[in-house]
């Protein structure tokens, strides 16, 4: 009986030994694969903190490039405006100088000589339509003599108030007639060109 008991009690012990021995190596598995998945999952980590760190320095160095290339052309742009300014002010002395000297050659030239100048305020003496009454001249009303009177305007220029009678002009040659008339084919670029 003693020796069923020990027997009973060893079997026992073996059986709790391999429950504890199958739990030991249950744990270590599931210790295993814990461990796996903490290192997979710092491999991760580690990867993307990779990428990222990738990232941000192409992002710097696209940064900085584009920044370069952003002060170069501010910097040609600067030293085009410059040019062209310095060019514009040379020709603006230029245009000065040349204007001063036109001006100054103009004040030297003789009165017959200056360049036409439009007066500011034009000035008129109306239609020149008023008749001599002795030759039918035509003179402006400005030309009358200080002897006229409304109805009888008198002029100095023409006939001396009839003193003067010239006989008329002799026919012209027929085929300067024929032009001045309107009779011959090219009498009109003959009018229009005289
Ligand atoms: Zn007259």
């Amino acid at each position: 009986m003693d020796a069923e008991i020990e027997e009973d009690l060893h079997l026992s012990q073996q059986a709790e030994e391999l429950q504890r021995s199958q739990a030991s190596q249950t744990e270590d598995a599931w210790s295993g694969q814990e461990e796996r998945d903490r290192l997979e999952a710092d491999a991760y980590d580690q990867g993307r903190a990779a990428e990222n760190a990738a990232r941000i320095v192409q992002q710097q160095a696209d940064a900085a490039a584009a920044t370069t290339a952003e002060e170069a052309e501010l910097v040609q742009a600067q030293a085009n405006a410059e040019v062209l300014l310095q060019a514009a002010n040379a020709t603006a002395q230029v245009g000065q100088f040349e204007q001063f000297m036109e001006a100054h050659r103009q004040q030297n030239l003789p009165p017959g000589r200056k360049a036409y100048q439009e007066p500011v305020a034009s000035h008129s003496l109306g239609a020149m339509d008023v008749q001599c009454w002795h030759c039918q001249a035509l003179h402006w009303d400005a030309e009358k003599l200080a002897a006229s009177t409304h109805n009888n305007k008198k002029f100095g220029q023409c006939c001396l108030q009839g003193q003067i009678n010239l006989p008329p002009f002799p026919p012209p040659p027929p085929t300067l007639k024929n032009l001045l008339c309107g009779t011959s084919p090219f009498s009109d670029t003959f009018c229009k060109n005289i």
